[in-house]
């Protein structure tokens, strides 16, 4: 490297791999410093979302080492940009932005398998692994894209989804990139704007029957496994009626988890353990409703209600202490319609139970610590009932867990408001800190980014035969005690963002620990080292973007 007359290193090891053609290369190419600070300019100076996100994916495909070092450095910046929210727009404008340039630079960079390629999936697989840039393959998130985010059925768009989710287990995971491969299970779509459009990319008929579906991913999953014994998958964005048999069905015969229930489920535990302990209620005395039952808000319930179980509850009074709602209103086995098996084990079971239909009247009845939104429907937790949680509350806790931002419950700045600062509040999409009455709030993001990768990273290193229950709740109590002696002088319920790499590796650590303790890691070398060695081992495992340039 040399220095020019203005003292700004040159390095003309790099192609010009930003906003230039390929082939030219100018005399002053820059320093990594530099080559990542013009990506961050012409980020900066692209006027739309949309455009920003593709601008992004296709600087990820000409040189994902500048790429990850500009999220890994801006990630407050960035990760709305290729994950929530602007992805769900990305997903909903698939047809139009496909392909994106890392499909067609990398054949093997994604896979989109449909319902006609059933009997050759082996084959595609093994063709696949012939192309793919690393032997072993170590991550995979697959998703049908019925269920995109709150957004509804978004057929092969879901493709957006399972690769922006890669991009967060490489920038804040320390995944290999070329380790990960985002995969689209085309079994049609539902959704009529689609069906419609000559210019969607997917197949234009019917989603097939559930059981179909089951079958389907059954026979992929048997040749996942056979094709890259090691990998980890993450069931992503199904329709709660399959996701649930799905996880079910492969949760003990191989490495697999649904981040939208299990993530979801451990992300909002951890903020749950830190607002709890703020709260300063005992976990006995808690009262938690939770207003959507589909499978993110009835895999939090669980998951909470099972770490109070772990926390010497009784599985009876543990499930006491919960609610749920749902667009028929208060989930109860006496409301008189067949509740669908996911909804079964937390539906209130005393044969008396109100048939209450609103929010405000089950809010009235249950009179709740804690009121947690997955119901993808914004703005329902209206003025009244957050002066009634402020009411009946000292230290409320309001999570409105909706994404995209509209579709959140309530903003911070009402739950605020509402509750006259005393809230404890988090959200899945980011909002802005709040001043009220000269004070600064800060809200927490409930976001499943904090949980997915270092629980990914971790069964990747401990190459995990299965990933039973305690490694989620090993990743939320290790979320749970990361945050640092200021970030909680700040009341902050999740850790600064911008240490998300230094979290991941202590929920690797949990996760790997947890694994060793069930005997279902096959990477026996850990189980050797001590807590230091271990963390260092992660350490030393994690991608660096800037130094592979
Ligand atoms: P879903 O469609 O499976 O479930 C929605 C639930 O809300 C259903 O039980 C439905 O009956 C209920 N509902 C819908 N409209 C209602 C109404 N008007 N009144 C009462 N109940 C109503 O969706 P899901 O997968 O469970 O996801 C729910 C939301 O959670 C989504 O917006 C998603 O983005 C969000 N989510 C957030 C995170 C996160 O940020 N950590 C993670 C996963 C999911």
């Amino acid at each position: 490297m040399s220095t020019n007359s203005n003292g700004i290193a040159q390095q003309t090891k790099f192609a010009p791999s930003v906003g230039l053609p390929g082939g030219t290369e100018p005399t002053l190419v820059g320093s990594k410093e530099v080559l990542v600070g013009r990506a961050l300019a012409r980020l900066r100076s692209i006027p739309g979302d949309l455009e920003k996100y593709t601008f992004l994916a296709s600087l990820k495909s000409r040189n994902e080492n500048i790429f990850y070092s500009l999220v890994g450095s801006h990630m407050k910046e960035c990760t709305p940009l290729i994950y929530t929210p602007v992805i769900g727009l990305a997903c909903q404008n698939w047809s139009l932005i496909h392909p994106p340039p890392s499909t067609y630079q990398t054949p093997a960079s994604a896979l989109y398998l449909s319902i006609n390629d059933l009997p050759n999936i082996g084959q595609i697989l093994a063709d696949l692994k012939t192309r793919v840039p690393k032997d072993e393959m170590e991550i995979s998130v697959v998703t049908d894209g019925s269920r995109v985010l709150g957004l509804g059925d978004l057929g092969v768009g879901g493709m957006g989804i399972s690769m922006g989710k890669l991009s967060l287990y490489v920038a804040a995971g320390g995944v290999n990139p070329k380790a990960t491969l985002p995969i689209v299970l085309d079994f049609g779509t539902d959704n009529e704007k689609l069906l419609a459009d000559p210019l969607y990319v997917g197949l234009r008929q019917r989603r097939l029957p559930d059981a179909e579906c089951e079958a389907f991913v059954d026979v992929f999953m048997a040749e996942m496994h056979k094709t890259f014994p090691n990998m980890i998958i993450q069931f992503e964005d199904f329709h709660t009626t399959l996701a649930f048999p799905l996880l079910f069905n492969n949760r003990e015969k191989y490495p697999c988890f649904n981040d939208d229930i299990q993530g979801t489920g451990a992300v909002v535990l951890a903020g749950a353990i830190r607002a709890f302990a703020l709260s300063e209620i005992p976990l006995k005395d808690q009262r938690i409703l939770f207003f959507g039952a589909g499978s993110s808000g009835v895999g939090v319930a669980e998951t909470i209600c099972k770490y109070f179980e772990k926390q010497g509850m009784t599985e009876e009074e543990a499930k006491a202490k919960f609610w749920l709602v749902d667009s028929r209103g208060l989930v109860a086995h006496n409301r008189g319609d067949t509740l669908p098996e996911h909804k079964r084990y937390l539906a209130r079971s005393e044969s008396d139970a109100p048939k209450l239909k609103t929010l405000s009247e089950v809010v009235e009845h249950v009179k709740p610590t804690a009121l947690l939104g997955l119901s993808t429907v914004g703005g329902t937790f209206t003025k009244e009932i957050l002066q009634y949680m402020g009411k009946i509350n000292k230290k409320p806790i309001v999570f409105a867990l909706s994404n995209p931002v509209k579709q959140a419950e309530c903003t911070f700045e009402q739950a605020v408001e509402g509750t006259g600062g005393r809230v404890m509040y988090a959200s899945g999409s980011p909002f802005d800190p709040v001043q009220f009455e000269g004070q600064k709030y800060e809200p927490g993001q409930g976001n499943n980014m904090y949980i997915f990768p270092g629980l990914g990273l971790g069964a990747i290193l401990a190459k995990v035969k299965s990933i039973p229950e305690d490694l989620v709740h090993a990743s939320a109590q290790a979320l749970a005690d990361s945050l640092t002696v200021e970030e909680k002088e700040r009341n902050l319920l999740y850790p600064d963002v911008e240490r998300i790499r230094e979290v991941s590796m202590t929920i690797a650590v949990g996760v790997i620990r947890a694994a060793q303790k069930l005997n279902v890691d096959r990477n026996e070398e850990l189980r050797g080292m001590n807590d230091a060695q271990l963390l260092a081992f992660v350490q030393n495992q994690m991608y660096h973007p800037l130094l592979d340039l």
